[in-house]
């Protein structure tokens, strides 16, 4: 079913020598996500993801043993009357091998030092003025990759043109199959531009809606952490901190190495940051 080109709104029936075409009806997904999935297909199956683990130890991944600088990992032991969890370093040869770390000590230090990354509201008008200009130019960008696509596409249509002019003239069935095989190379090509040069520039009303979901990341990353899913706490994980937290078992987290958006945002409050030019401020993709 997953390999039906008809979820993508286009239809394919070799048997009737209907080739590739977009359909006229309303697809499910698009033509990217269906050629990612033929690729993830090709590929074979992955281990599925310790879910179970990973929603009872969010930071698992994250959070790096000081000694040996490699991610921590977790698990449950087992007392007399329950099962405590905590976090451990398992990697050979490190000091801290096996030394077991209260799951509670690991994520009570983590939310001290997410709190800590809630700016003053002062900041916001700014950091929305920044995201503005930053957007209008991604805009700009888009609309430009958008051009450039559809001109890429016209090309392709001229070259099934050429090929169909030759098919004409062409005398051997072989020469004539081989011609056909290069048509319908292009005319999936063409499909695959056309799809993402309808998708390049994004619609009105995204920004307001990007913005809202990244200035309430910026404003309160702790409040989407602590309420988030799982996914969610691993997205603000990886939006906020660049590297794993490094934890020592002696002396807790290490220096944290935030990133950029809320360095800028701890630059402005020291006032010693110089002011960042918005193409130098790096957006989340979503
Ligand atoms: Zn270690």
């Amino acid at each position: 079913m997953l390999t039906r080109p008809t979820y993508a709104g286009y239809i394919e029936v070799p048997k009737w020598d209907v080739g590739l075409r977009k359909g006229h009806h309303e697809p499910f997904i698009n033509w990217d996500t269906f050629e990612q999935i033929q690729e993830n297909l090709k590929a074979g199956a992955r281990p599925a993801a310790r879910k179970d683990i990973n929603a009872n130890f969010p930071l698992r991944g994250y959070v790096a043993c000081d000694d040996c600088g490699k991610p921590m990992t977790a698990a449950w032991s087992k007392g007399c009357r329950r099962h405590y969890p905590y976090y451990l370093c398992d990697t050979r040869g490190c000091p801290s091998k096996r030394k077991s770390i209260a799951r509670a000590k690991i994520e009570d230090g983590f939310a001290e030092i997410l709190r800590s990354l809630q700016p003053s509201s002062e900041l916001f008008e700014l950091a929305r003025a920044m995201f503005r200009d930053a957007w209008n130019m991604r805009l700009s960008e888009a609309e430009s990759a958008k051009k450039a696509l559809e001109k890429q596409c016209k090309d392709a249509e001229a070259q099934i043109e050429g090929l169909l002019d030759r098919i004409v003239d062409a005398s051997s069935p072989t020469v004539v199959t081989a011609y056909e095989k290069r048509i319908s190379k292009l005319e999936r090509e063409k499909i695959r531009l056309t799809d993402r040069a309808s998708r390049v520039v994004p619609p009105k009303g995204r920004f307001e809606e990007f913005i809202e979901l990244s200035l309430e990341f910026l404003a309160r990353p702790w409040n989407i952490y602590e309420n988030g899913s799982l996914a969610m706490k691993q997205t603000v994980l990886r939006l906020a901190f660049p590297e794993p937290l490094r934890y020592s078992r002696e002396n807790g987290y290490r220096t944290i190495k935030t990133a950029f958006p809320f360095r800028v945002l701890e630059g402005i409050c020291n006032q010693k940051c110089e002011m960042v030019p918005p193409e130098r401020l790096e957006l989340p993709t979503y």
